[in-house]
C-alpha cells in the first residue's frame, strides 16, 4: 500500500467523475477568431481607408502610417471593451524564453476627475515596461533599466481571458533605451524580411514577376499531462519541471499501447476545452493524438504566416498550462519530464510561398522545377555551412536530456531527402544519368523532374532536418523552446545561400542561363553533399560517419551555444541586419547564465529532497529491519535471519551511499555545472534504487507508475 498522501490522491482521483469543466463547449466554426482583433473586425470597426492602410501594413509590410494609429487604437478598445476588457497589456517574448505581459487598466479620469476608458494610439504603439529585471546579457545596467516595446502590426491584437474579465493582448518587440534588441521577435522579424528579399531576388533571376512572399510555420507540440494531486507532491516536478528521482516502472512505453491509442475522456475533455479556446483565438488546432510514452499527447495546428505561427504557438503552451490546471490536471512541457521513457520535442514545419504557391513543392512543369531545386540547393549549402548555428538554437537545461538519447535527433545535424530526391540530387551532380530510373539526362530547365509524388514514402523520423514532401521539417527543438531562434536562423542562412546563387546567376546572359545554373548547382551539390544522410540518425555507425564527414556534434549546451561566437556566424547575422555582434554576445552570456542557474537550481533540489523526504524514511526502514534482527535474535526462530540481515546490508550499504552522495551534491554545489551533473546522477542512482528497498507505504514521492497511469 502506498504512502498516506499518494493514496488520498488516487482515491481522490477514483472518485473524479469524468468531463473536466461542465460548462466547457467544443471548439466552434461560430466563435472562431472571435478574440482577435482580424481583418474581418478591423473593416467592422474602422473607416474603409484606414483599415485598408492597416491591410497593407499587415499584408505587404509596408510601415505603420502613424496618423492612423489613434484611429486603431480607438477601434481596438471599443471592440475589446465590448469583449468585456478593461485592461491592455503589451504581449512580448523576452530572453526568458516565455512571454511578458504588464496590465494597465484602459481607466483615465479627466481634468474634472471624470472616470473614462481611453486607449490612445501611443499606447497602441510604444510601452515603457521597467525593463530591469529581464535577461540582457550585459546589454543594459540596471539604472537605465526602461525597455521599450513596440507594436508588431503583423500579428493581431487578442483577447486573453480569466474568471473574473479579460486582457486586450498586443503584441509587441521588445528593445532597450539606446536600440539593442532584448526579445525574440524582432529577430525573427528582420530574418523573415532577409528571406523574403532574397526569395524575390531569386524570383526575379528566374523572370518571374513580382507576388507577395510568405514563410510558413506548422508546429507539432508535444507534452505530458498529470493529474495535480501527484504534481503537488513532488517537489521536483514544481521547482523544476522534471523529475529528479523516480524509478522507471516495469511497464512504461515497450508496448507502444499508449501512440494513437484511444484518448481518454478524461483527456478528451481537456483537449476540447483546449481547442475551443485556441479556436477562439484564431488559432488553428487541428491535429491531436496520444504520443508514444504513457500521459504524453500531441497537439498540431494547420501551419500559417511564420511571425503569427511562432506567436501561437507561444499561445498553446499557455493554454495547455492553464486549462490543464482547471481540469485537475498539470501540463508538464519539460524536455524530459520522466527518465527512461521519452522526452517531448517540437516539430517545426517550415516552407516558403510565392504568391499562393509553395516553393518547396517540387513542380511538374521544367521552368517550376528548376526554381525549386536552386532552391533546395540553397537549403543544402545553407545547413551545410551553419548546421552549428541551427544546433545552438535548440540547446538548453531541457533539452540536453534528449537530443541523442534515441528518441529524438542526434544532435548532429544533417538532412534526410528520401532516395526520389536524393537521386535527382545525384543525376544533378553527374549532369547526366546515373542510373536506369529516368529516362533523360536532366538538364534544368529543358527537361521535366520525374514527377514526384508527395508524399515520399520513407519518413525517416530520425532525421533532424527532414524534406516531407513539401516542407522541411526540424525536428530538434524541445517541447518548451519558443520557435523563433530557430528560424530566425533558418530563415538567415537560406536567405545567404539564395543571394550566393543569385550573385553567380544574375550575370548570366539568357541563352546561357539553363546551362550556367546547372553547373551552379552541381557545384553546391558536390561541396555540400555530406550533409545529406538518409539513413538511421540513431545509430553509432552514423555517429563515426558524421565524424568522417567533419559534420560538427556539439553535444550539449555548453558547446552548442559557441557558435553564436564564432565570426563565420557572427558575419552572417550582422550582414543580414538581424543582430549587432554586441546583441549575439549577449545572448551568448544570457544562455550560458540561463543554462547554470538551471543545473544549479536542479541541484539544490535533489539536495533538499534527498535530505529530508529519503534519507529519512530509508533510515527508519533500515531501523526497522534491525529492530527486527535483534528480536529475532532473541528468539530460538531459526528461520529469517539470514534474510534480514540481507536486507539490513542493502538497506545499510544504501543508507551510506545516500549520505555520501548528498554530502558530494552539496560540495558540488561550490563548483561548476559538470560536477553537479554528475553527483546528481549518482545520488539519483541510489536513490531510485532504494525506491524498490522501502516499503511502499512510506516512500513519500509518488512513483512513476502512478503519475503517468492514473488519470
Ligand atoms: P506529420 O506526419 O509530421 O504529423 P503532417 O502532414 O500532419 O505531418 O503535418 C505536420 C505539420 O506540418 C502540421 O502542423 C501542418 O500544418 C504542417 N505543414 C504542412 N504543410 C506545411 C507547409 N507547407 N508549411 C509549413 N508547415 C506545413
Ligand atoms: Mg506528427
Amino acid at each position: 500500500m502506498c504512502s498516506q498522501n499518494r493514496l488520498l490522491a488516487i482515491n481522490a482521483i477514483a472518485e473524479r467523475t469524468h468531463g473536466g469543466v461542465q460548462s466547457a463547449r467544443p471548439a466552434s466554426l461560430a466563435s472562431y477568431g472571435e478574440d482577435v482583433f482580424n481583418a474581418e473586425t478591423m473593416c467592422k470597426y474602422l473607416p474603409r481607408a484606414m483599415s485598408t492602410k492597416l491591410l497593407a501594413t499587415i499584408q505587404k509590410g509596408t510601415p505603420l502610417d502613424s496618423s492612423i494609429a489613434d484611429a486603431v487604437a480607438h477601434a481596438m478598445k471599443e471592440w475589446a471593451i465590448c469583449r468585456g476588457a478593461t485592461h491592455f497589456t503589451h504581449w512580448f517574448q523576452p530572453l526568458t524564453g516565455g512571454t511578458a505581459e504588464k496590465h494597465d487598466a484602459f481607466l483615465e479620469l479627466s481634468p474634472a476627475g471624470k472616470a473614462l476608458m481611453g486607449f490612445s494610439g501611443k499606447n497602441l504603439t510604444i510601452g515603457e515596461p521597467d525593463a530591469s529585471s529581464f535577461p540582457s546579457g550585459g546589454l543594459r545596467s540596471t539604472f537605465e533599466a526602461r525597455g521599450y516595446t513596440a507594436w508588431d502590426p503583423t500579428s493581431p491584437a487578442f483577447i486573453k481571458r480569466h474568471a473574473n474579465g479579460a486582457t486586450l493582448c498586443i503584441p509587441t518587440v521588445f528593445c532597450s533605451y539606446t536600440g539593442e534588441i532584448l526579445d525574440k521577435k524582432t529577430p525573427l522579424l528582420r530574418s523573415l524580411q532577409a528571406l523574403k528579399k532574397s526569395v524575390a531576388r531569386l524570383m526575379g533571376c528566374f523572370k518571374m514577376p513580382e507576388e507577395i512572399i510568405t514563410v510558413t510555420l506548422g508546429p507539432e507540440q508535444e507534452y505530458f499531462l498529470i493529474d495535480k494531486k501527484f504534481y503537488l507532491l513532488r517537489p521536483d516536478l514544481v521547482q523544476t519541471g522534471r523529475t529528479l528521482f523516480g524509478a522507471p516502472p516495469p511497464k512504461h512505453q515497450q508496448l507502444e499501447d499508449h501512440y494513437f491509442g484511444a484518448i481518454k475522456p478524461r483527456i478528451l475533455a481537456f483537449m476540447t476545452e483546449v481547442e475551443n479556446e485556441l479556436w477562439r483565438l484564431g488559432i488553428p488546432a487541428k491535429t491531436r493524438h496520444n504520443e508514444v510514452a504513457p500521459a504524453q499527447f500531441e497537439i498540431a495546428p494547420i501551419f500559417e504566416d511564420l511571425n503569427l505561427a511562432v506567436d501561437h504557438n507561444m499561445m498553446v503552451m499557455e493554454v495547455l498550462r492553464q486549462v490543464a490546471d482547471r481540469n485537475g490536471l498539470v501540463c508538464l512541457l519539460h524536455e524530459k519530464p520522466f527518465a527512461g521513457i521519452n522526452g517531448s520535442g517540437k516539430h517545426n514545419n517550415w516552407s516558403i510561398n510565392y504568391g499562393d504557391r509553395n516553393l518547396l513543392d517540387p513542380g511538374n512543369d521544367p521552368h517550376e522545377n528548376a526554381i525549386f531545386l536552386t532552391i533546395l540547393a540553397a537549403i543544402i549549402r545553407a545547413i551545410d555551412l551553419h548546421s552549428d548555428l541551427l544546433r545552438s538554437t535548440t540547446s538548453g537545461a531541457g533539452n540536453d536530456h534528449r537530443l541523442g538519447a534515441n528518441e529524438a535527433p542526434p544532435t548532429i545535424i544533417s538532412i534526410f531527402l528520401g532516395d526520389q530526391l536524393t537521386d535527382v540530387i545525384n543525376q544533378l551532380e553527374n549532369g547526366a544519368v546515373t542510373g536506369s530510373k529516368h529516362a533523360d539526362a536532366m538538364l534544368i530547365g529543358v527537361d521535366s523532374l520525374p514527377p514526384l509524388a508527395r508524399d515520399v514514402t520513407d519518413r525517416n523520423r530520425t532525421s533532424p532536418f527532414a524534406f516531407t514532401g513539401n516542407k522541411f521539417e526540424f525536428r530538434g527543438l524541445g517541447s518548451s523552446q519558443s520557435c523563433a531562434s530557430a528560424n530566425m536562423v533558418l530563415n538567415t542562412i537560406v536567405a545567404e545561400s539564395l543571394d550566393y546563387i543569385c550573385d553567380k546567376i544574375e550575370k548570366l546572359p539568357e541563352e546561357s542561363f539553363n546551362a550556367g545554373l546547372q553547373e551552379v548547382l552541381k557545384d553546391i551539390i558536390r561541396e555540400h553533399r555530406r550533409i545529406i544522410f538518409n539513413g538511421d540518425n540513431y545509430s553509432s555507425e552514423w555517429v563515426a560517419e558524421a565524424e568522417r564527414r567533419r559534420l560538427p556534434n556539439l553535444k550539449a549546451t555548453m558547446d552548442a551555444l559557441k557558435p553564436l561566437l564564432k565570426p563565420q556566424n557572427q558575419k552572417l547575422l550582422v550582414k543580414y541586419g538581424v543582430f549587432t555582434k554586441a546583441e549575439l554576445n549577449s545572448r551568448y552570456e544570457v544562455f550560458m547564465e540561463e543554462y547554470h542557474r538551471k543545473v544549479r537550481i536542479e541541484g539544490g533540489v535533489a539536495l533538499e529532497i534527498a535530505r529530508s523526504m529519503i534519507i529519512p524514511v530509508v533510515a527508519e526502514e533500515f531501523g526497522k529491519i534491525i529492530l527486527a534482527q535483534r528480536t529475532i535474535q532473541g528468539s530460538r526462530q531459526s528461520y529469517g535471519a539470514a534474510g534480514l540481515r540481507t536486507i539490513a546490508e542493502k538497506l545499510g550499504r544504501a543508507t551510506d551511499k545516500l549520505i555520501t552522495s548528498t554530502a558530494e551534491l552539496e560540495a558540488a554545489l561550490e563548483g561548476k555545472h559538470e560536477g553537479i551533473l554528475q553527483a546528481m546522477e549518482e545520488l539519483r542512482e541510489i536513490v531510485d534504487l532504494t525506491e524498490h528497498l522501502v516499503d511502499d507505504s512510506a516512500w513519500p514521492l509518488p512513483k512513476y507508475r502512478e503519475m503517468l497511469f492514473i488519470y
